[in-house]
């Protein structure tokens, strides 16, 4: 079986080719750096993160971009708010999304371009547009996108044209033709600093965020690749009018397969600063150890909306203690991954079937279910091996589990699962008994299954 990718935009999942044969280009939108990174950010990076490395485990060679939005309204704010100049904050910020990727384990795009730094090609893009048709100067100087003038508007999230603007409150202003058209050039204020505004033919401005994407997308990755990644909360209006921009301009279909995941939610609220449920990244890794983190994301799927809670994050962390331990017991041999084997041939299958980590996550529980019983240095490197996909169980067991104790001894504990079951494999079932009632007494509960035993905090 080959992977198969949900495609928002034919809302079906398809079987997955690139056009290029044995290279991927894949491009996901990134980060506004006018501040930290938030859960949000967390999810999406790791999200994608995932996909790139079952795509290099699949053998496809992948060029990923990640782009920087290093100018918009907010960061102009903020650095005005600062007194400092936008290069500052944004640099400041970009080196803050760095240190936060990298604690969780994302690997770095192949490029990850600011839109600064590409001006010329969203001026090229725009000026395109307007010999075409597609796009017009209002008279309050900005470069407006035409909509209606794009027969495919509104195919990425299936509504039409109409549907669209029943939803849309907002009254046609600054001279827009139609209420969803939207800025491609947004001309200079006289009270912005002086470092947001560029020339250009449409006079001194700055480019509007959706044709940033659309640009650097042609730019690094040509005109057609083949996954346009994001947050579903950008499927629209910003994805729709990077189609609508980029397809308008050159005429070829941009993304072939466009992803999106899920949102994050805080006890099952939004997350939002209104609401006071707002955690940045570093909010996070102050109580959770990065990789905890990671696993809670990683051990949903990456379309299912994520709750974030401090009992799903215990509960995360306590999972992933049960698979280092397995990794404790015995040197995991150094593996090469033989996908015939029962174990990975599961685990790519689900990998397979559009990046199925929560039953990939499952083989991995299986095999260290396994590496207790068999003490295996093979099924360990397995283990190990399986979980480099997912970018998991990488550091030093005894390391992580001496960090992450805090208070219980997992080592210990796991002896006496293993030295219970040898008790029930002799019979002696007195013993046994001992055992459950001696880790009940400190509080925990033990669950026998198919699988092994686990255990819990008892209520
Ligand atoms: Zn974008």
């Amino acid at each position: 079986m080959s992977l198969r990718i949900y495609n928002t935009l034919s809302r079906a999942l398809e079987a997955f080719s690139p056009l290029e044969p044995g290279h991927v280009r894949m491009y996901v939108c990134g980060m506004t750096v006018y501040d930290l990174c938030h859960l949000g950010h967390a999810r999406s990076m790791v999200a994608f993160d995932v996909v790139q490395r079952w795509l290099r485990a699949s053998g496809y060679r992948v060029t990923y971009v990640r782009n920087i939005t290093d100018i918009d309204d907010k960061i102009i704010k903020r650095a005005v708010e600062n007194g400092e100049t936008i290069r500052s904050l944004t640099d400041r910020m970009i080196d803050a999304l760095h240190q936060d990727a990298d604690a969780l384990g994302i690997e770095r795009p192949t490029h990850e371009p600011r839109a600064t730094e590409y001006v010329p090609q969203m001026l090229r893009m725009i000026g395109a547009l307007q010999q075409k048709g597609l796009a017009y100067q209002a008279g309050n100087g900005d470069v407006n996108y035409a909509v209606r003038k794009f027969p495919g508007y509104g195919k990425l999230s299936g509504k039409s044209l109409d549907e669209l603007n029943a939803g849309e409150r907002v009254a046609v202003q600054d001279g827009k033709h139609d209420p969803l058209d939207f800025v491609l050039w947004k001309s200079a204020k006289a009270d912005e600093p002086a470092d947001v505004k560029w020339q250009s033919p449409f006079g001194e401005g700055r480019p509007g965020w959706h044709i940033e994407c659309s640009a650097m997308g042609c730019e690094m990755l040509g005109e057609s690749f083949d996954i346009h990644g994001g947050g579903a909360d950008l499927q629209f209006p910003h994805h729709e009018n990077e189609i609508a921009q980029s397809e308008g301009a050159t005429g070829k279909p941009f993304a072939q397969t466009w992803m999106h995941n899920g949102f994050i939610n805080v006890d099952n609220e939004k997350m939002s600063k209104s609401l006071g449920n707002f955690f940045t990244i570093r909010d996070v890794l102050k109580e959770y150890d990065a990789e905890t983190v990671r696993f809670f994301v990683v051990r949903s799927h990456y379309r299912s909306p994520l709750n974030y809670s401090d009992v799903h994050l215990d509960d995360a962390r306590n999972a992933l203690k049960r698979l280092y331990t397995a990794l404790s017991l015995v040197q995991p041999a150094d593996v090469q991954i033989d996908w015939s084997n029962p174990y990975a041939a599961r685990f790519k299958a689900a990998m397979d079937e559009d990046f199925g980590t929560p039953e990939a996550v499952a083989v991995l529980f299986d095999l260290a279910g396994e590496v207790n019983r068999t003490q295996s240095p093979e099924v360990a490197g397995m283990l190990k091996a399986l979980a480099a996909c997912l970018g998991l169980l990488q550091d030093d067991a005894q390391k992580f589990l001496q960090a992450g104790a805090a208070g219980v001894d997992v080592v210990a504990i796991e002896a006496e699962i293993a030295a219970r079951a040898a008790a029930k494999a002799d019979k002696n079932w007195a013993e046994a008994d001992r055992i459950r009632k001696a880790l009940l007494e400190q509080g925990l509960v033990l669950k026998d299954s198919a699988a092994g035993t686990t255990w819990e905090a008892a209520q």
